[in-house]
């Protein structure tokens, strides 16, 4: 019976923090070493001047997957839920009003109904499509473990022949057969940002996103901020006994043949365990801490990573009111600004941008009056754009047109204001060059070609979260912890 093993988890963002509960729920003990100060990773907080931020993550679709989580470790749901309506604003730059985005569809097509006639029929037969490809694939691609690429590829052979094609064509090419306006087209494409790359490159099977988007889930807000997440976790692992090692970077393993046997940390602490769980990117620990060649720096460069995050946190004294709890600014050169922003060394001149009122939603983030403001904007990687000492300009520039824009001297009622550039969130969480979303999610980057959660050379070493299967975005993440929980019991002989 494993009840008394000991279970070492490198990390603890939510992939790390999800599988620490599922396995003390099961009698492990659990240890956590991490490198920042707080728990969290991406899904982090900024508290400064009477406001409070969340850092990464302000919303995520697929909250179901958050109730099985805590139904999985037996304990009541923390978590007070608000779905999100509308979805979001998008403001183009020709046009004073922003669209809203509706999961009615009767709304939507209202909304649009000037540049889009029959968009109520025509979303439909593009949902009915990418719903049947949701359905089709849960279970036999995403919540599934892969022992070999093989095992992965018959998976696949499971997956009706009609969905092909999409894995063939771009998401923007399907919503060329699909949708007139390159307003709804452009709106309807930017999942594809979620998943760090644009609608020219990712794979038509992602339309799947605008369907848990706009009719299976929706998108939700916690009560309370985005950072209650971490907050109830670490609570409850708290109440399990669980430790937390915090500013504590692992940077190399002991091992005993097929086993791991410590972990030591870079201010020469030691850590034991029967078994070790690496949240951290799987890619780069596999190169950085274990030394594989297959993941140096040469190879892991030649791979696709996703777009960087250039993020700005501002308090203002002042309510934004035309604002929505998500809202993104665009320009009206998209195909030309998706293809640039890859791979230019120079910041973007009209810079495309999100932005989140965290106080929308959740008042207690800003003092009376105030609001608190997050904005995201995506950069290309520390290998493209080495140089950030132009932060203070691009942060500008994004304050300037986006007051433009609303009609607000932003800079006038700015009370604080935080800059974090690639290079802050590479040395912040270890995210490799900066970039956001991890590997990419192209078809040779998911399912049995991501690098796997379970370790190649020893038994006892295991990875969870975006980096590993199935890919970005909380729900997917606790997914993850879900994989990498199966994986651990398997061995123990438990499942
Ligand atoms: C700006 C931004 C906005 C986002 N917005 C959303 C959103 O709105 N909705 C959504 O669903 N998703 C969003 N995401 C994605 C989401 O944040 C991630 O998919 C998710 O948080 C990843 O969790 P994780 O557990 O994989 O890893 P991380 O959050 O990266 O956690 C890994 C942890 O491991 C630690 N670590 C790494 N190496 C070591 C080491 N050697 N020793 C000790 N500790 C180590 C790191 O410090 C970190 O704390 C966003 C991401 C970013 C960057």
């Amino acid at each position: 019976m494993s009840a008394a093993k000991k279970v070492l988890i490198i990390g603890t963002g939510l992939g790390g923090l999800a599988t620490g509960l599922r396995l003390s729920s099961r009698g492990y003990k659990v240890e956590f070493v991490e490198k920042y100060h707080l728990p969290g990773g991406r899904l982090n907080l900024i508290e400064k001047d009477g406001f409070s931020f969340d850092m990464g993550p302000s919303f995520f679709s697929m909250s179901y997957e958050f109730k099985e989580l805590f139904e999985d470790c037996g304990v009541p749901n923390p978590l007070e839920l608000e779905e999100l309506n509308p979805l979001y604003s998008v403001y183009f730059e020709n046009r004073k009003t922003p669209f809203l985005i509706y999961k009615n569809l009767e709304k939507l097509a209202r909304e649009f109904e000037t540049v889009e006639p029959n968009l109520k029929s025509k979303t439909e037969k593009y949902l009915a499509a990418a719903g049947k490809l949701f359905h089709d694939t849960e279970d036999i691609v995403i919540k599934r473990n892969f022992n070999s690429r093989l095992d992965y590829l018959m998976q696949l052979t499971r997956v009706p022949v009609k969905h092909g094609p999409k894995m063939f064509r771009s998401m923007w090419s399907e919503l060329e057969k699909n949708f007139d306006s390159q307003e709804v087209k452009v709106i309807f494409s930017l999942v594809s940002f979620f998943l760090g790359s644009t609608p020219f490159q990712t794979p038509a099977v992602y339309s799947l996103l605008n369907y848990t988007e706009l009719k299976h889930d929706g998108y939700w807000n916690v009560k309370g901020g985005m950072y209650k997440i971490t907050e109830e976790i670490v609570k409850l692992l708290k109440e399990r006994g669980a430790t937390f090692n915090f500013n504590t970077e692992i940077s190399e393993l002991e091992f005993n043949n097929d086993k791991v046997v410590a972990a030591r940390s870079k201010d020469g602490r030691t850590f034991h365990a029967d078994h070790i769980v690496c949240n951290g990117d799987a890619a780069s620990f596999r190169g950085e801490v274990l030394g594989r060649k297959k993941f140096s720096e040469t190879k892991l460069d030649k791979l696709e990573w996703t777009l960087a995050p250039f993020t700005i946190y501002l308090g203002i004294n002042k309510k934004l009111n035309s604002l929505y709890h998500h809202n993104y600014f665009l320009g009206n050169n998209f195909k030309e600004y998706a293809d640039n922003i890859f791979k230019t060394s120079v910041s973007p001149q009209k810079p495309y941008y999100y932005v989140n009122v965290r106080s929308r939603s959740n008042a207690n983030s800003a003092p009376a009056g105030c609001d608190s403001l997050f904005i995201l904007c995506p950069v290309p990687d520390l290998r493209f754009k080495p140089d950030w000492s132009d932060a203070e300009t691009l942060a500008d520039n994004i304050i300037q047109d986006m007051g433009q824009r609303i009609g607000v001297d932003l800079k006038a009622h700015i009370v604080t204001k935080t800059i974090l550039t690639p290079k802050d969130w590479e040395q912040k969480f270890n995210l490799y060059k900066g970039s956001g979303l991890g590997l990419a999610h192209g078809l040779n980057q998911v399912g049995g070609f991501r690098p796997a959660n379970k370790d190649e050379e020893f038994n006892n070493l295991y990875y969870v979260g975006a980096s590993t299967v199935p890919g970005t975005g909380l729900p997917i993440v606790i997914i993850s912890s879900k994989l990498a929980t199966e994986r651990i019991l398997k061995e123990d002989g438990t499942l």
